[in-house]
């Protein structure tokens, strides 16, 4: 199995971290020719606003979007969520917009500008998760699954082939989320 993570800006080298000790080939995708031949993408926390302006740069937004749209498993942590959204509540841009969430930026205000909270994901149970000038999910399409709430906003949902949430897995030592993309990555 190899992954790609995208590594223009951000929280890209813990992903790569989490994937390696589970036992991934891993590629770090900066331009288009790194984007060959994975089986899936983890789109790391950053800033969105640069991400996706490198990702326009570099000619990558099209050939993403067309992979995940072809059904490519696709893991989008915090800025990676935003850049996945169909609609971005408090900014007008969108960047992949291939899941069908409305996403509200920095959405937590600066008193809760970051923190750490353990709760469910689904089956997980008891997960640390870290949020950091986080997003949240405002709405859900129809065939998008709630997978975790926070304080009764959506923090992480899975649509098909795309799973996205506004906290950081890559930055705790528990691997079972990154575990569950593997497994999405495996049976697709
Ligand atoms: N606030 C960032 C954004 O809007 C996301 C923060 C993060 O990825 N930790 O892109």
């Amino acid at each position: 199995m190899k992954i790609g993570i995208l590594a223009l800006q951000g929280a890209f080298a813990e992903h790569r971290r989490a994937m390696e000790r589970l036992g991934a080939e891993v590629c770090e995708v900066r331009r288009l020719r790194d984007f060959r031949g994975i089986d899936g993408l983890i789109l790391p926390g950053g800033e969105s606003t640069v991400q996706g302006k490198f990702l326009r740069e570099e000619g990558l937004l099209q050939p993403v979007k067309e992979a995940v749209e072809g059904g490519m498993p696709v893991f989008g942590t915090c800025a990676g969520l935003i850049l996945l959204a169909q609609k971005i509540a408090n900014d007008p841009n969108v960047y992949l917009g291939t899941m069908s969430v409305t996403v509200c930026r920095n959405a937590y205000g600066r008193q809760r500008g970051s923190f750490r909270v353990t709760s469910d994901m689904g089956a997980i149970k008891d997960f640390p998760m870290v949020f950091i000038r986080a997003p949240y999910i405002q709405s859900a399409g129809r065939g998008v699954e709630v997978l975790a709430q926070v304080d009764g906003r959506i923090v992480a949902a899975r649509e098909k082939n795309m799973l996205g949430m506004a906290f950081h897995p890559e930055l705790t030592d528990d691997l079972r989320i990154h575990e569950y993309f593997a497994e999405m990555v495996r049976r697709a």
